[in-house]
């Protein structure tokens, strides 16, 4: 750091800053985490300086003997990781990701069908405000009111009747694990393409701790920064048969020349994703999320679906009297990072919803297990009961601060 600390000294203290709250705050954001220092070196590395237009050995830009080679690697390991046919390691993050799978098979005004955003679809699975909902006919299925699972029944109606092209699972809020084998089912009655987001819990599958939605969607996206643990970026797999079509749709269609640094980068955490301590690593992120939510309910706090197999929770506070918004700036202000969410069928508008959302990968990675998920629901609770006690709030945030020490994150050596 010290070369940015000489040319630009705002920016460096700024970074410092950041490594200092990354370092001292219980970050319960489900879609972060800690990458490694292998991670964060190959990010930072010389990589960045390079064009490759093209794909390996199809390239539109001489000087690759190096990042062909870099891209390849990424790409085999991560084949290997998830058993797939064909991968593309080029898209620059999750949504256009996402959009390349469209571009791909769809037109303008085609159907797609995917989790209604405020159940927990992303913006890329057809909202309205996003360009997967103004370029294309997006239906959308919601979840049970009753239990918060998915129905589906209601997706294999909507299949029915609306016959989308492209039929998407894949949630940023959901806390239970999706039956893949049933979207196959639907998808197949109407003749449309499975495509499956895992961009949440892609780290689980690589762990062994969820399953593999590899066997059955057509396609599979993710980002590859949450609980897979590496650079922000994003993979596209799908079967051999639809390779060509996602490759061009990626570049020329979408994008223009790689990010080789994050791709090299890629590399280096689908590497890390295979090793037993990743697979640990996996298996803790669920019992953490497990743990968490038990400390939680005991408090009277209200879990979507009554608990989580996987790494995150969706907690509606509406029997605590206090909104989404309101929690998660006093837990803030606690040193405890979570964000707002809307809850199955709120009644509340997006921007002060019913609901926080908290996700266990972070967490896990620098260390925490369950006797620290006990304790992290007992500040959520303390805080929560009382937002506005700032002296409460004051001592917690202390108190996080140095519980966190014991607990350095991989990354940070500030
Ligand atoms: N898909 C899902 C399920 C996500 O949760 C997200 C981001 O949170 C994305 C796609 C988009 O990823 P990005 O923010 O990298 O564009």
């Amino acid at each position: 750091m010290d070369a940015v600390k000489d040319t630009d000294p705002e920016i460096y203290e700024l970074i410092k800053q950041e490594e200092r709250r990354q370092r001292d705050k219980i970050r319960l954001i489900a879609s972060e985490n800690y990458v490694s220092a292998a991670v964060l070196q190959a990010t930072g590395s010389v990589l960045t300086n390079k064009y490759s237009e093209g794909y390996p050995g199809r390239r539109y830009y001489e000087g690759q003997q190096v990042i062909d080679q870099v891209e390849a690697l990424a790409v085999e390991r991560a084949m290997e990781l998830f058993g797939a046919e064909h991968v593309n390691v080029q898209p620059y993050s999750g949504s256009p990701a996402n959009l390349a799978v469209y571009l791909a098979f769809l037109s303008p005004g085609d159907v797609i069908l995917g989790m209604a955003l405020p159940h927990g679809g992303h913006l890329t699975h057809g909202a309205p405000v996003s360009i997967s909902g103004k370029y294309f006919r997006a239906q959308s299925y919601t979840l049970n009111r009753e239990t918060g699972l998915i129905d589906y029944q209601q997706i294999l109606e909507k299949a029915r009747q609306y016959r989308p092209k492209i039929i998407i699972a894949g949630h940023s809020a959901y806390p239970r694990i999706i039956d893949f084998e049933q979207f196959r089912r639907i998808a197949d009655e109407v003749g449309a393409l499975f495509m499956v987001d895992m961009a949440h819990f892609a780290g689980l599958v690589a762990g062994g701790a969820h399953p593999s939605p590899l066997p059955w969607a057509d396609v599979v996206t993710t980002t590859t920064h949450k609980s897979l643990r590496g650079p922000r970026g994003a993979i596209i797999m799908c079967r051999r048969e639809y390779a060509a079509a996602i490759d061009k749709a990626v570049f020329p269609g979408l994008q223009g020349g790689p990010h080789n640094n994050t791709t090299a980068a890629m590399a280096v955490a689908f590497k890390e994703a295979a090793t037993p301590e990743f697979a640990d690593y996996a298996r803790q992120i669920v019992n953490n999320s497990r743990a968490l939510a038990e400390v939680l309910a005991k408090r009277d706090f209200q879990l979507i679906t009554g608990g989580s197999d996987n790494h995150l929770l969706l907690i509606d506070l509406t029997n605590k009297e206090i909104t989404g918004k309101t929690a998660a700036k006093a837990l803030d202000r606690a040193g405890i990072v979570v964000n707002y969410n809307a809850v199955p069928f709120d009644t509340r508008k997006p921007g002060n919803p019913s609901g926080i959302r908290v996700g266990t990968a972070a967490l896990t990675s620098r260390g925490f297990k369950e006797r620290e998920m006990f304790q992290v629901g007992e500040w959520i609770n303390a805080v929560v009961a009382e937002p506005e006690n700032e002296r409460l709030i004051e001592e917690i945030a202390a108190d996080v601060a140095s519980f966190c020490r014991d607990f350095p994150p991989p990354g940070i050596d500030c």
